[in-house]
């Protein structure tokens, strides 16, 4: 076992505070990661104040991680010391189930495991994320990072990058489908880099008047303000896609109402309270409300390829450990460009 410093939620309203915690012994297969820098999601903070109503306390929360390789245990082929390396939201899965057989671990009917707030398969051992030193894990859930990227903007890559590179390339965004992207926060601007990559026409839908020079620079093509009725109006029928990314709760019917014939409003935002969408607004220009989790681990792997390839990172502010409880107060706020990213040398 080593002892790991972290950072951990005790309950659902404490701050965050100083933690300890002991790694697993390395396994044949396992591979012990130092962590250099962890993104911060959304998720983090609707697990941390129990918002989904599935929370394991102490929480060590972080599925954005990166850092180097310092051990690998007997068996491992994929990595060896001092490689660059990165764990996602996901830690195992049952690997034997048609979806596990299919690389899309994070649908697995066994139950995949969680990178934190979760139980390993043995179904008593808590998982504990990246707001710490260091992890263990099987390579199996291991993704290769390039050396050529801004290791900091990477991390956020891991969940936020993922969650919506994964369903634009299952629904096959490219070239003449118009997009909208509903909220400019961590996901909401990966979502708009990739759909700008893939050549759509890509429309940003955000309730911040002040992103709307961000939003451009970031590729979109046009930014519509979602309080402002006439702009909302002039969309009507408008978007082949509109991909959601709002964390708070908000009404889908107003963006539904945004899709042209056959269109399709990928939810990938988790707000805590449940929405009422009449059955009208989608039988009338027979459109689809869907959602879709984080990505498997090929694609994962496709998607830190991409990245590297096309020179695609995260925008990001780094942090200490200290200034998470902060972090958080402000990301509330929408007060982030776009992803916290926490500096694990200041732990
Ligand atoms: P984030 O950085 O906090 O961004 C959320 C954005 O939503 C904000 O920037 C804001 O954009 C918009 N927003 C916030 N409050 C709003 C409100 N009251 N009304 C309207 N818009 C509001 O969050 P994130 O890390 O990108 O995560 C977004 C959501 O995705 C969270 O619910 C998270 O749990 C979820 N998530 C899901 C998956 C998955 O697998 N499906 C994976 C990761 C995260 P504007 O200011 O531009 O309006
Ligand atoms: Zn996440
Ligand atoms: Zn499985």
């Amino acid at each position: 076992m080593s002892h790991t410093k972290a950072y951990a939620a005790y309950d659902a309203t404490s701050p965050l505070r100083d933690f300890e915690l002991q790694r697993r012994e390395l396994g044949p297969k396992d591979v012990q990661i130092e962590i250099l820098y962890c993104g911060v999601c959304h998720s983090d903070i609707h697990q941390v104040r129990n918002e989904w109503g599935n929370s394991i306390y102490p929480m060590v929360p972080g599925h954005e991680i990166v850092g180097r390789v310092t051990g690998v245990g007997s068996d491992v082929t994929k990595f060896k010391e001092g490689d660059l390396a990165g764990v996602g939201c996901l830690v195992d899965s049952c690997r034997e189930c048609p979806k596990c057989k299919e690389g899309l671990e994070q649908y697995c009917e066994g139950g995949s495991v969680g990178t934190y707030n979760a139980l390993e398969r043995d179904g008593k051992t808590v998982t504990y994320g990246g707001y710490s030193k260091q992890i263990v894990t099987t390579e199996d859930f291991v993704l290769k990072v390039s050396e050529k990227l801004d290791l900091q903007a990477v991390a956020p890559l891991l969940c936020a990058g993922i969650t919506t590179y994964s369903p634009l390339r299952h629904w096959g965004i490219t070239k003449g489908h118009k997009v909208g992207v509903l909220g400019l926060g961590g996901l909401g601007h990966m979502a708009v880099k990739f759909a700008v990559s893939f050549g759509a026409e890509v429309t940003m839908l955000s309730h911040s008047p002040s992103k709307e020079t961000d939003a451009r620079r970031l590729g979109a093509h046009r930014f519509a303000l979602t309080s402002n009725e006439e702009t909302i109006k002039s969309l009507a029928n408008h978007f082949d896609f509109i991909i959601d990314t709002v964390s708070a709760p908000h009404d889908y019917n107003v963006y539904l109402g945004m899709l042209n014939t056959n269109g399709v409003m990928i939810c990938v935002g988790a707000p805590p309270a449940p929405a009422q969408i009449p059955a009208f607004n989608l039988i009338f220009q027979r459109r689809s409300i869907a959602g879709s989790l984080i990505g498997g681990i090929p694609e994962t792997q496709e998607m830190l390829d991409y990245c590297a390839e096309h020179n695609i990172v995260s925008d990001v502010e780094v942090i200490a450990m200290k200034d998470i409880n902060e972090a958080y107060e402000r990301m509330m706020k929408g007060d982030v460009k776009y992803r916290f990213v926490i500096d694990l040398a200041t732990l």
